[in-house]
């Protein structure tokens, strides 16, 4: 395989890309730009690294059901040092009586879920008091070593012959002109142009914008989700899982000897500048207090903002653009970037390699598709 591929971002699935595509051997063929000094800065060093798979899109969900496997055993090059926290997920959703959720059947096929009555569930999160009724168990589930798990990426790309540039922002794009454009190249910000056969957007945030400018009309909308880690405390036990109420919308688990927590709340913004939003630290004390009782008072040491970029249907877009030849998509990985974007990359790098994986899980994602509306967790 010789086509030069150029991929646009350097977070979780830009890497992760790279790095499959330099294991399928067309590293040398491949340069990924990163406007940052660093890679990881924006959604990718954000987050709140939980590998949850229990999700409503079903695409979604079996990538994240492969990227576990990935994370539980990876390939060499990866294995000095775990990728995952297997510290289970404590998930509490719904009320008695409502139809079941979308992720139950194939979560108990693959042996990945335990519903749990109110006594085991006081027993594994004896801090959680959930308002969803129905609680289940992930035991598989967990915390990821994301900065570990992308540095592995990048060092594992650049050794295979991926040239990862860092300080190079895509402004603009340059096309073969005439009435079906082809794409062969970007224009970066200090005025270099650099030709491709295929470029990537694997932009987050930034990929509407981009592709804002190729005219194509994208409908992913940017939101602003919050974090919080409490000050150290030690009525936090280290070991607690990971806790969901998908219902009340907030989840939390241990970090550096307090406790990471979301309020689940979504807004959409401009990507650029992020700021930070005083009242949803209302939210969070409000929502801790009623949910997570003993930690209600633990105090907020670092509280910040982060970029999740959604679709219609919370499933990311990933394959060739419809309308634009030479483009291919990677973005819109919305909450579940980190629990999928291992088994994206090795998706959209056989793609890029002539090979087709299931023609089921490309419709899903292709960017074209017809999408029904789904409410984001
Ligand atoms: C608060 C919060 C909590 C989350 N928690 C979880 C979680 O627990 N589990 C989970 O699975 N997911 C979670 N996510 C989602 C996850 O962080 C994202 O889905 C994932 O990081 C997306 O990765 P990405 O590589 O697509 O985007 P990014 O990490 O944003 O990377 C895109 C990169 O593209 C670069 N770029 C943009 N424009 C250009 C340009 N013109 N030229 C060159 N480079 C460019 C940017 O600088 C950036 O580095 C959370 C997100 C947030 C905000």
């Amino acid at each position: 395989m010789s086509q030069r591929i150029l991929i646009i971002g350097g977070g979780m699935a830009g890497t992760s890309l790279a790095w499959w595509l330099a294991e399928s051997g067309a590293g040398r063929h491949t340069v990924l730009l990163e406007r940052e000094g660093l890679l990881g800065q924006h959604a990718t060093g954000q987050n709140a690294a939980i590998l949850r798979s229990a999700v409503a899109p079903w695409a979604t969900r079996v990538l994240a059901h492969e990227t576990g496997r990935f994370l539980r055993q990876p390939p060499a090059g990866f294995t000095d040092a775990p990728l995952l926290n297997e510290r289970g997920l404590v998930l509490a959703e719904g009320a008695e009586g409502d139809p079941l959720p979308a992720w139950l059947d194939d979560h108990l096929e693959w042996n990945m879920v335990e519903p749990i009555k109110t006594s085991r569930q006081r027993q594994l999160a004896p801090h959680f008091h959930p308002e969803g009724e129905r609680c289940w168990w992930f035991p598989g589930a967990g915390e990821i070593e994301v900065a570990r798990l992308l540095e592995r990426f990048a060092s594992g790309a650049r050794r295979a012959g991926v040239r990862l540039e860092t300080g190079r922002e895509v402004r603009d794009w340059i096309t073969s002109g005439g009435p079906d454009p082809r794409l062969t190249g970007v224009r970066l910000a200090d005025g270099e142009e650099l030709e491709a056969d295929v470029v990537v957007i694997a932009a987050g945030a930034w990929a509407p914008s981009l592709a804002a400018r190729l005219s194509i009309a994208t409908p992913m909308r940017v939101t602003r989700r919050h974090l919080m880690v409490s000050a150290p405390a030690r009525d936090v036990c280290p070991e607690w899982p990971v806790v969901w109420d998908d219902r009340a919308g907030l989840y939390a688990r241990p970090e550096s000897s307090g406790l990471l927590v979301s309020a689940c709340d979504i807004s959409e913004v401009q990507p650029e500048p992020l700021k930070a939003d005083p009242d949803v630290r209302h939210l969070l004390a409000e929502k801790t207090l009623r949910l997570l009782p003993s930690c209600g008072d633990l105090g907020m040491a670092h509280f910040w903002p982060g970029l999740r970029t959604l679709t219609d249907d919370d499933a990311p877009w990933l394959g060739a653009d419809a309308q634009v030849e030479g483009l291919f998509w990677l973005a819109g990985f919305g909450g579940h970037g980190m629990s999928a974007c291992a088994a994206a990359g090795r998706m959209a790098a056989a793609m890029l390699c002539g090979d087709s994986p299931s023609e089921e899980l490309q419709a899903a994602l292709d960017p074209g598709r017809q999408t029904a509306v789904a409410v984001p967790l």
